[in-house]
């Protein structure tokens, strides 16, 4: 199933979404477009989550949550063009007066961004998972070319112009690594992990690309090249620092609920 939460003007703020549901004798009609919503072709449904019209006043969205066949009439799709080399590709979706039934409601009417926000902390873990994998996978690769490419008289990793950013890269990925764990753990054992999941995907996001920027830096033009297989994970490393949640809002996150500071919007 795909996640369809993200719209044209609802991105960083869920409050502003403008696809609605709206109840009739046999179930919902929703109508809105959604955007960056990925594998969508490979689905067979998506969990839209829409602006619920009767429990939602002018002044405050309801959000309620729907699976939605990707076969429903009134659902399109079309591709987004981006330079990220994953086995999904983003779609932008288009609703126009999609009927679901009664059964396609997930959880309670207009209780919809709670029942998401309980989603989205594995998914922040999940995302420490991955990036400390490639950053990982990135020192590795780093060092083994490191040990035998030889420029002057030594390899090229006793240089401390190598060395150095690439011991700082692996103490970056293996603490994000440690938080990482430790999110999950909370997590698992049902403790609120909000803090710890932000942490960990901040913290890992952000070394995983440190830590792919220097293996490139390391390998010189071969960097580059497709064929030592760094620079094609490039943007999907990058994109862990917008997606599922920007570094922005994360740290939003961490200064309003962790350290108190009031809020700007
Ligand atoms: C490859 C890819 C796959 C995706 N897959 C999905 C998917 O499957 N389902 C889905 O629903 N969405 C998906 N998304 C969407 C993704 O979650 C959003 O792109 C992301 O949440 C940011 O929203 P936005 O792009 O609208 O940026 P905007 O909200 O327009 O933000 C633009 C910039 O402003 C910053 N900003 C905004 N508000 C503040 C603030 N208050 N303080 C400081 N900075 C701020 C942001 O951090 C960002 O840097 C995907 C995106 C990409 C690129």
């Amino acid at each position: 199933m795909a996640f369809g939460l993200t719209e044209p003007d609802a991105g960083s703020n869920s409050h502003n979404l403008k696809t609605t549901a709206r109840r009739t004798g046999a179930g919902w009609t929703i109508t809105g477009s959604k955007y960056y919503i990925s594998a969508v072709d490979q689905a067979s449904a998506i969990l839209i989550v829409a602006r619920d019209a009767d429990h939602s006043t002018p002044e405050k969205n309801a959000l309620s949550l729907f699976v939605v066949p990707t076969d429903s009439p009134g659902l399109t799709y079309r591709p987004i063009d981006t330079s990220i080399v994953s086995p999904d590709k983003q779609f932008l979706v288009y609703l126009d007066q999609v009927q679901v039934g009664e059964e396609a409601l997930i959880g309670v009417a207009g209780n919809g961004l709670r029942q998401v926000f309980d989603g989205l902390n594995p998914e922040r873990i999940l995302v420490g998972a991955l990036c400390g994998g490639i950053g990982r996978y990135a020192i590795d690769k780093a060092c083994a070319y490191a040990k035998q490419r030889c420029v002057w008289s030594t390899p090229i990793g006793a240089h401390q112009g190598i060395a150095h950013p690439l011991a700082e890269a692996h103490i970056a990925v293996e603490l994000s690594r440690m938080a990482t764990a430790r999110s999950a753990e909370m997590f698992d054992a049902g403790q609120p992990a909000g803090e710890a999941a932000n942490i960990a995907k901040f913290a890992a996001s952000e070394a995983a690309l440190k830590a792919l920027d220097q293996a490139i830096q390391t390998h010189g033009g071969n960097g580059l090249s497709n064929e030592y297989g760094l620079s094609e994970l490039w943007f999907v490393t990058r994109l862990m620092r917008t997606a599922p949640v920007s570094r922005e809002m994360t740290l939003n996150f961490i200064a309003q609920t962790s350290l108190g500071l009031p809020r700007s919007y």
